[in-house]
């Protein structure tokens, strides 16, 4: 029993260090230079706070967020998600 948690624990860790490495990698993605007024994937305003706070910033909270996932999910560890897809 007591084995079976430290595993879990480790498995965390690696999870835990891949969504960081990709967060930091979309951030580091981010296009320079004007955002957009409205968000490029659901159109819904932009507040104006957001577009100074995130240079070229083209999606509103809601859709950024989703794309975070995504990023996270192409970000190492998505060798079932890659075969998921294949499936499709
Ligand atoms: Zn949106």
């Amino acid at each position: 029993m007591a084995g079976g948690w430290s595993s879990d624990g480790a498995v965390q860790d690696q999870i835990d260090a891949t969504i960081e490495d990709a967060v930091q990698r979309a951030r580091s993605a981010l296009p320079r230079g004007e955002g957009l007024a409205n968000c490029e994937e659901c159109g819904a305003a932009i507040p104006r706070a957001r577009r100074e706070a995130i240079p070229g910033v083209r999606l509103c909270v809601n859709c950024q967020s989703e794309h975070d996932k995504e990023q996270v999910n192409q970000g190492g560890y998505n060798r079932r998600g890659s075969k998921d897809s294949q499936l499709r």
